[in-house]
């Protein structure tokens, strides 16, 4: 059993340099977790102490239900994968494969028949007797796998094990680890900057920033339910078109959100049920932001006609066109005088006969508006859509600091000392 639990996990290194703060995560077992957020976020601080590589500075580390304080990385029995791991030149591949068998003592006939099963599992066994020098870069990444694989961990960490490959190399391998975790009973906790790598891999994403934890949630639910500007703005190509300073009135019953220099737009009754402390913000003049996805930006005839009341007119800037689809980037008409103008971003049909320079009404599906208030957190509560996961009770129930609360706890030294 190697589930894994991170009870309130923080690490200061010498330099005075804090990388995590307060991190609890539960793990259960054979599950596959990805960690994600941006460069410096503290994610291979994380992996390395989970590894014993690097000292836990308070709080602690469970791995199958036994506190890892003190056990060296070896005795861990987990196998750690990043991009900096090599294979000995001067070995075969059936070598390299061996290497981790025979230093733990294990009969020649047990490694033979374990060297042969993985090289089976990774199609490498014609590769065996060659040196690392005659493999392309994704047979030496499986060699580097499966002799991590040949030691059986329990526990498997990725350190961004692909953001040295190529980008077709890359989906090959991803699709190579997927395989890996269906077919071999191990936990996975795996480190990536990249949000497609981080969505396609992880049954739960542990996102963060700074070294704070942000949400932990399936790739699907943290994309529809974002609980903050950051994990609303992380996940999803082209990002979400944000704007600031919205207000809401209603007339007759109905919600607007007033934006762009005069633009308004009217919310459905099912998102305006869902906004948290609303008689805050309806006709109060309180400014919120406003995010909505550019696939839910819509130009088709069809789509401004069924919602008339949701439309913005813009004036196109670019059209990139990417053969599948469409990214048009509009200046919104209302601002067109303005110094520094907010940008439309919609996603469209590749056979859409959008020109820069034209103008053009795009329809916001209003249903999958996200709203968030003046410290970034999200506005609206989760509806019958969102996915409850069992394991996930803790995580769907975690309240990240605001991006203030989080610079006040990075500086406590300078605070104490304005005061
Ligand atoms: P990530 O893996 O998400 O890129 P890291 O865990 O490497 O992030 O780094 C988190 C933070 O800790 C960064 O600000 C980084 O500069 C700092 N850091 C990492 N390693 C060390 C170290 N050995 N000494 C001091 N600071 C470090």
């Amino acid at each position: 059993m190697a589930t894994l639990v991170l009870k309130n996990v923080n690490k200061k290194y010498e330099n005075g340099a804090k990388a995590v703060f307060d991190c609890n995560l539960s793990v259960r077992d054979k599950e596959f977790i990805v960690i994600v957020g941006p460069e410096g976020c503290g994610k291979s601080t994380l992996l390395r102490m989970i590894a014993g590589l690097e000292e836990v500075e308070e709080g602690d580390i469970f791995i199958g239900g036994k506190s890892v304080k003190g056990i060296s990385p070896k005795e861990r029995d987990l196998a750690m994968l990043s991009q900096s791991n090599s294979l000995n030149p001067n070995l075969s591949i059936y070598d390299n494969l061996a290497f981790g068998l025979k230093l733990r003592k294990v009969s020649s006939e047990e490694i033979d028949s374990k060297v042969k099963a993985v090289a089976s599992l990774f199609g490498l066994t014609e590769f065996l007797s060659k040196k690392p020098k005659n493999l392309t870069a994704s047979q030496k990444q499986r060699v580097m796998i499966g002799r991590a694989v040949a030691r059986e961990p329990k526990l498997f960490l990725f350190d961004e094990p692909l953001s040295n490959l190529d980008s077709k190399l890359r989906v090959q391998m991803r699709s190579e680890i997927v395989k890996l975790h269906a077919r071999i009973s191990s936990t996975f906790v795996y480190a990536t900057r990249d949000q497609i790598e981080a969505m396609t891999l992880g049954t739960r994403l542990v996102v963060m920033k700074d070294g704070f934890l942000q949400q932990i949630d399936t790739p699907q639910n943290l994309y529809d339910y974002p609980v903050n500007l950051f994990v609303a703005e992380y996940f999803g190509l082209p990002r979400m078109n944000v704007f600031y300073g919205v207000t809401l009135f209603s007339v007759e019953g109905k919600v607007y959100a007033s934006f762009l220099g005069g633009e308004k737009i009217l919310l459905p009754n099912t998102l305006v049920a869902r906004i948290e402390r609303a008689e805050e913000y309806v006709d109060t003049g309180k400014k919120l932001i406003l995010g909505i996805r550019p696939e839910d930006v819509h130009e088709d005839q069809r789509f401004l006609s069924a919602s008339p009341e949701t439309v913005v007119k813009g004036k196109v800037d670019i059209v990139e066109r990417l053969g599948s689809e469409s990214r048009v980037h509009a200046v919104p008409v209302s601002q067109e005088d303005c110094a520094s103008p907010d940008t439309i971003v919609a996603k469209v049909d590749s056979r859409a006969t959008l020109e820069r320079g034209d103008v053009a009404e795009f329809a916001f599906d209003a249903k999958h508006i996200h709203l968030f208030d003046e410290n970034e957190r999200s506005l609206l509560k989760r509806d019958e859509f969102y996915k409850n996961v069992p394991e996930n009770a803790e995580g769907a129930a975690f309240v990240p600091l605001t991006p203030s609360e989080m610079i006040q706890k990075r500086q406590p030294e300078k605070k104490a000392k304005k005061k």
